[in-house]
């Protein structure tokens, strides 16, 4: 036995970190939490999409405990799609325990309800997420992060959560455009970087909605919808947690439909694909950085 070995048994050394490789899966304890890393400025996460159901969880009793039904594969599809057009890999963190058991999108004690176990993959899914981001930033000096989800409201739209309720989004432009709505936005980021006001680039003619528009989508905020009606997701935990200027990250929830969106793979590649396009034109126009990573010079920048 090498000598460094030993010492480092004798010392109980943790193991050193596994290499990672981008688009090879790691996984948390029990494969519960999986962690595709990436090598391009996009972090994605699925928390809702599980159905693993273990006894050791106790199922959780308080808050939603019902999934986000294919979200998980809208995800993985999504990672196919933008692997096919760029050659690299987005990170994607996925929860692959039912909601009931563990809701990586809540503060650990509403999302595991006191189980170490599922504490413990709480922890694992964080962990990965802020490892993505960390790595992504370093790489290309900014992350673009989407939590990936899906509902079911009556009225059939794309909900991209920025932090602002339907109550916020009531508000005029000018309003949007003061300092309360801009300190509690996930694209502080893109907004400081941006000439345009803020309220254009949460529901103007080159939004993120008005491309997934486009895209034949429907989404709010967007120019059709500027004002969506309750009920409106507005973006949760994750987002607010690692959307913010100072750590360079910005992005968003997208709450996806199901009808012609998520019901089959059919309907999600071809949101998967819209989704690519609308990153294609988005992140050069407001993050200065095309998908694959490559820089936008400045000439080209808005
Ligand atoms: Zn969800």
């Amino acid at each position: 036995m090498k000598r460094s070995l030993l010492l480092c048994m004798l010392l109980a050394c943790p193991a050193p970190a596994a290499e990672l490789v981008p688009g090879k899966s790691v996984f948390g304890e029990h494969q519960y939490i999986e962690y595709i890393p990436g090598d391009l400025p996009l972090v994605v996460c699925s928390p809702h999409g599980g159905r693993e159901t273990p006894e050791s969880i106790p199922d959780r009793t308080q808050g939603v405990v019902q999934p986000d039904g294919n979200t998980q594969e809208l995800a993985r599809t999504f990672a196919e799609v933008v692997h096919a057009r760029t050659g690299h890999h987005m990170h994607l963190i996925i929860s692959n325990l039912h909601r009931k058991e563990l809701d990586p999108n809540r503060e650990i004690v509403e999302a595991a309800q006191g189980s170490p176990i599922a504490e413990k993959a709480w922890n694992e899914y964080h962990d990965f997420v802020a490892q993505a981001c960390a790595a992504t930033v370093k790489q290309h000096g900014v992350a673009f992060f989407i939590d990936l989800h899906g509902q079911s409201h009556p009225d059939v739209r794309v909900e991209l959560g920025y932090q602002h309720s339907a109550r916020d989004l009531a508000a005029d432009d000018e309003q949007l455009n003061g300092d309360a709505y801009l300190a509690k936005s996930s694209i502080q980021l893109i907004a400081a970087q941006s000439k345009e006001a803020y309220s254009q680039i949460v529901r103007g003619p080159a939004s993120f909605g008005a491309l997934l528009e486009k895209k034949g989508f429907f989404a709010a905020p967007s120019p059709r919808m500027p004002s969506p009606q309750e009920p409106f997701f507005m973006g949760g935990y994750t987002v607010r947690r690692y959307c913010l200027a100072k750590n360079n990250v910005a992005g968003l929830q997208i709450e996806t439909y199901k009808p012609k969106l998520r019901d089959t793979q059919e309907s999600r590649q071809k949101f998967a694909e819209a989704l690519v396009d609308v990153l294609e034109e988005y992140l050069p126009a407001r993050l200065a950085i095309q998908l694959d990573g490559t820089p936008v010079t400045s000439k080209t920048t808005r």
